[in-house]
């Protein structure tokens, strides 16, 4: 396999201009470790701390500007996305192992979002002219950008993700301040590089690389930082959580998932075994919508697990540039290994093997993993906890009433589906599952990108992302009255 181009220039952006650091990291190819992909600066809390004041210091002049300004300079963001979606692509698949397909839909998806909040810049957050209780009072409420946030991202969905938080913070006039996972800092390098060049005043967007603990914990420890929003673990999101109540700053939370797909007894098969390969093992299982719970109602269980197997069977695990390839490589050596841990715990808490779960040498040395299957019980850690890699489990239940019960049964609530063809059991499912999202006779993963994103119970907090929603977290509320 020939090599890329190895991205040498991934700096840090800070008050409008490109910065070197003390220490550097290195990004490499989950397909194929002998490929680096980028070499990146890491910055430290003093250069974190820098980007913050910028952000508070270009702060007044941001949130002042006129909404077709802001519209502009979004929307141009989002046109280059669109326009580079393969060569981004390209760099996504290569630095965080999806398949090229998938990374190329994630760029657009992304220029999509900068497109939809270019829109929203000019609607405003929404307001509202009321009449007062008094005579002769006028009273209107507005809505008025929030200030410096601090937006820290996960690995796995390293365009989408931040586009969702960058574009409307900065549609609603806030300045900001991100910090992506390192494991993809050439993505968070090549997004902030497009908005770099949209004519953005300095500090109105800073990018800092560098470790969750030192660079991350900059942002959540400042009081400048007035809101934050984190997408990642919810050990994470739960000590951010606290920080933010603890110096009373805004804060939004999402924070991965445990989803079902219930299968009932109606449900077309062929259709409920595609929902379930693409919510469960597309871009390896790494998303945090994807379907890890499958509840299948007990008169199509073996049905259902003997398809199912026959569909994993001929999936196409590989390097995530090759054509045809289904699956690519989790994304690094330590997630291999926790996967591969889980299927441990699986065989040892007495789950049936149903496929996969194995190692995979390829022609390239990469984190290979062939999709993993089991038969559960609901007191099983694999039917509770989030994985996050190829590995789904089949729970049986007796009927409907059942299969909602289980679903519910977990401590997270992002997204849930049903495949079955009772309109009657699919409305009930719309309004009982307790989670942010609902799917019926769709995969769990995959969404739409102008409308709310975002879970229940320990899978968020806070606001919904995405869509006119977004207003919610980056605007605060303005009551104004007068006496006309
Ligand atoms: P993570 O929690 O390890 O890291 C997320 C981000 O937080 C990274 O940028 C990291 O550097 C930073 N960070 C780590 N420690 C920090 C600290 N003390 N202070 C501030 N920042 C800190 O998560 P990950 O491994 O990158 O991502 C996987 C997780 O993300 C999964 O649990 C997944 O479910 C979740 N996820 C959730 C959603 C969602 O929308 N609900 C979407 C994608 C991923």
């Amino acid at each position: 396999m020939i090599h890329g181009e190895i991205h040498q220039n991934v700096r840090l952006y800070i008050n409008g201009r490109w910065e070197t650091s003390a220490t550097t990291g290195v990004s490499a190819n989950p397909s194929d470790t002998s490929e680096v992909v980028a070499e990146y600066a890491r910055a430290d809390r003093r250069q974190a701390e820098a980007a913050i004041r910028a952000a508070t210091e270009a702060f007044p002049h941001w949130s002042h500007s006129t909404p077709q300004r802001r519209a502009d300079v979004l929307d141009r963001i989002g046109t280059e996305l669109l326009a580079r979606k393969d060569d981004l692509g390209l760099l996504l698949a290569r630095e965080e192992g999806k398949t090229l397909a998938e990374a190329v839909a994630e760029v657009a998806r992304s220029g999509q979002i900068f497109k939809f909040f270019a829109g929203e810049a000019l609607r405003g957050g929404g307001g509202e002219n009321v009449a007062s209780v008094r005579a002769g009072v006028q009273v209107d409420v507005t809505r008025e950008p929030v200030g410096v946030v601090g937006l820290i991202t996960p690995w796995n969905s390293p365009f989408v993700v931040p586009a969702w938080k960058i574009a409307p913070a900065l549609a609603h006039g806030n300045s900001v301040v991100f910090k992506p996972a390192e494991l993809v800092s050439a993505c968070g390098w090549a997004l902030a590089e497009i908005i770099s060049r949209a004519a953005l005043p300095a500090g109105a967007f800073n990018l800092v690389m560098g470790s969750g603990r030192e660079v991350g914990q900059a942002l959540v420890d400042s009081p400048l930082v007035d809101a934050l929003s984190f997408t990642g673990s919810m050990a994470n999101g739960e000590r951010i959580l606290q920080a933010a109540a603890a110096r009373r700053a805004k804060v939004q939370l999402e924070t991965g998932g445990k989803n079902a797909l219930v299968v009932l007894a109606d449900a077309d098969l062929d259709r409920a075994v595609d929902c379930a390969v693409q919510g469960a093992y597309f871009s390896a299982g790494q998303r945090c919508t994807a379907s890890s719970r499958l509840i299948v109602e007990s008169a199509v269980h073996d049905a259902f697990v003997a398809k199912l197997r026959q569909r994993l069977k001929t999936l196409k695990i590989g390097h995530a540039l090759e054509r045809g390839v289904d699956i690519g490589p989790v994304v690094d050596e330590e997630r291999l290994a926790q996967d591969l841990a889980w299927v441990d715990v699986a065989r040892e808490e007495g789950a049936e093997h149903v496929w996969g779960g194995e190692a995979l040498e390829r022609a390239t040395a990469g984190h290979y993993i062939s999709p993993a299957l089991f038969l559960a019980k609901p007191s099983h850690r694999i039917a509770r906890e989030e994985i996050f890699g190829p590995l789904a489990c089949v729970l049986r239940a007796d009927d409907y009433d059942e299969a909602l019960a289980l679903c519910n049964d977990t401590p997270f609530g992002l997204c849930a589906g049903i495949c079955t063809n009772s309109l009657k059991h699919a409305m009930h499912f719309r309004r009982h599952a307790v989670v942010g999202m609902t799917m019926v006779n769709l995969p769990t993963a995959g969404v739409d990108f102008h409308v709310p994103f975002g879970g229940r119970k320990g899978s968020g907090y806070g606001p919904r992302e995405q869509g006119r929603h977004a207003a919610e977290f980056y605007t605060t509320v303005k009551t104004g009255y007068m006496l006309a």
